[in-house]
């Protein structure tokens, strides 16, 4: 029997049955603000993809009510000062 890999929900918990669940891939990056003094926070949000599913900053989300939740989660972050903008540094 092949190995499959299961990805669990970073919000409640719940395990992917298939890849044929579709899925959301969620993604917090800085973003270059416009004054380049620093980077603006941005959450991405993008329908399962396996492949980006294997990157460590990928959040699983299972469907509509969790990528809510962790958006609510990533919002009230930035508010308690607990969630930070940090330029990652570039491999070139
Ligand atoms: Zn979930």
């Amino acid at each position: 029997m092949a190995w499959i890999e299961r990805f669990s929900c970073d919000v409640c918990g719940k395990q992917q049955m298939s890849v044929e669940e579709k899925w959301w891939i969620a993604l917090s990056e800085c973003a270059p603000s416009l004054d380049m003094k620093g980077g603006q926070p941005t959450l991405k949000l993008m329908p399962w993809d396996n492949a980006l599913a294997h990157s460590a900053e990928s959040k699983h989300l299972c469907g509509a009510g969790c990528v809510h939740t962790f958006m609510d989660r990533w919002m009230a972050g930035f508010r308690a000062g607990t969630e930070t903008c940090v330029d990652l540094p570039t491999s070139s």
